[in-house]
């Protein structure tokens, strides 16, 4: 079963600050807006875990997210960790800040051995951007297996998510790291974040 509650335990800015390789975990990555603290929220079950502000140009930090109760110890490992990725793709953003972003993560997802996964969440009004796509290159690169998540499906109507899916899979099909099957969600509704943590949980275990 998939924990919870879940609980913050450090913001890194820069990979020396970065935990001891520990437990497995997954990133989850996307634009800024892109609903991603929402749905970190809705799969942890604990409010007000993600901040669901949006200050651009606000710091880059991975913040780091472990099940509550676990010291963190040797001997007392959590089961995983959640790492929430800086927001990319504001449009205002300056170029050193871009650059800054790009070495932080390629940095972390190159060396980063315990990390299983990276959610890559994608609106599903707006589909995958140039931006998304330069993100799969990088993810390619760093050779970090990752899964498009599809947001805000509430959003679009019924009959368009099959169509939004295949879209999406036609995006991705050049790409070696991303994994063939698009999970499509609302953190609003509640939609697919059961097949998410069931996700998460098997991709934790291989
Ligand atoms: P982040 O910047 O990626 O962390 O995005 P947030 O989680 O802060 O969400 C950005 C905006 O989208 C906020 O206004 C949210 O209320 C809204 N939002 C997030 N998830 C959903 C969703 O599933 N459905 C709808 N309709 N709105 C959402």
């Amino acid at each position: 079963p998939f924990p919870a509650p879940w609980v913050f335990i450090r913001g890194v800015p820069s990979l020396k600050f970065l935990p001891p390789e520990g437990p497995p975990e997954v990133a989850f990555a996307g634009r800024s807006n892109v609903g991603k603290s929402s749905l970190i929220n809705a799969l942890v079950k604990t409010k007000g875990l993600a901040r669901t502000s949006n200050t651009p140009g606000r710091t880059q930090e991975l913040n780091y997210f472990v099940p509550d109760g676990h010291a963190g110890t040797r001997d007392d490992l959590p089961p995983l960790a959640l790492v929430d990725m800086p927001g990319y793709g504001y449009a205002k953003a300056p170029k050193e800040k871009v650059d800054e972003w790009t070495r932080l993560v390629f940095d972390y997802l190159r060396g980063r051995s315990t990390l299983k996964r990276v959610y890559l969440l994608i609106d599903s009004r707006h589909g995958l951007k140039a931006n998304d796509e330069e993100v799969m290159q990088l993810l390619d690169k760093a050779a970090v297996s990752y899964q498009v998540v599809l947001t805000k499906t509430d959003k679009i109507k019924e009959a368009g998510v099959p169509r939004l899916i295949e879209a999406t899979l036609a995006g991705i099909r050049r790409h070696p790291a991303a994994f063939p099957e698009v999970i499509a969600t609302s953190s609003e509704r509640g939609l697919g974040i059961e097949e998410l943590r069931a996700a998460i949980m098997k991709a934790i275990s291989v």
